[in-house]
């Protein structure tokens, strides 16, 4: 029998949590008996194992990931400056768009975004993709100046001025979280 942690509720059903270091939860109503909690995680051993093992799969992906030194981040920002700023000019020069500052930073989360003051503000992590990937973010925060929003129109827009938006955004999506970690950062 698989060892569990039983904590009981006035929840209505069972469920089970695996933490990330493997330990096993099992939430359950508080009628619920040893017996029957026994039987529910022995009937659901076969997903514990799997999602253990994914677990397991991507701490050893996260600590194979070669952080970036001090001295790579600071090429990186150089270099985010030699770049980012005259992509976002020609793109807005394109688009017949004014945006105010640029600001370029190492952040964990976001690639780009815009404020309502019209400053525009991208990561230095993003030297780390292709430069069509860097394009799309910059369009996408451009796009931001007519469109504070998801909307339809937003993407419209998005989409005639980089037809090839979706491709790299998957791309980004795919990467992202890997280049993200290489900082440190999660
Ligand atoms: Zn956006």
């Amino acid at each position: 029998m698989m060892e569990y942690t039983l904590i009981k509720s006035k929840r209505k059903t069972i469920s089970l949590e695996i933490k990330s270091d493997g330990q096993l939860i099992v939430r359950a109503p508080n009628r619920t008996t040893r017996r029957e909690a026994d039987a529910f995680v022995k009937k659901h051993e076969e997903w514990i194992a799997k999602k253990r093992r994914l677990i397991t799969a991507r701490r050893e992906q996260a600590r194979s990931v070669p952080m970036l030194t001090d001295t790579e981040l600071k090429a990186l920002a150089d270099k985010a400056k030699a770049v980012i700023p005259a992509r976002a000019a020609y793109y807005a020069d394109r688009m017949g768009v004014r945006y105010g500052r640029i600001t370029l930073r190492c952040q964990k989360t976001r690639w780009g975004s815009c404020s309502t003051k019209k400053n525009l503000n991208f990561n230095i992590l993003l030297m780390l993709t292709p430069i069509e990937v860097i394009d799309s973010v910059v369009v996408h925060e451009l796009c931001h100046l007519f469109e504070m929003n998801h909307s339809a129109r937003f993407y419209e827009r998005v989409y005639a001025a980089y037809p090839e938006y979706d491709k790299w955004n998957r791309w980004l999506k795919e990467h992202g979280s890997e280049l993200l970690a290489r900082a440190g950062l999660r």
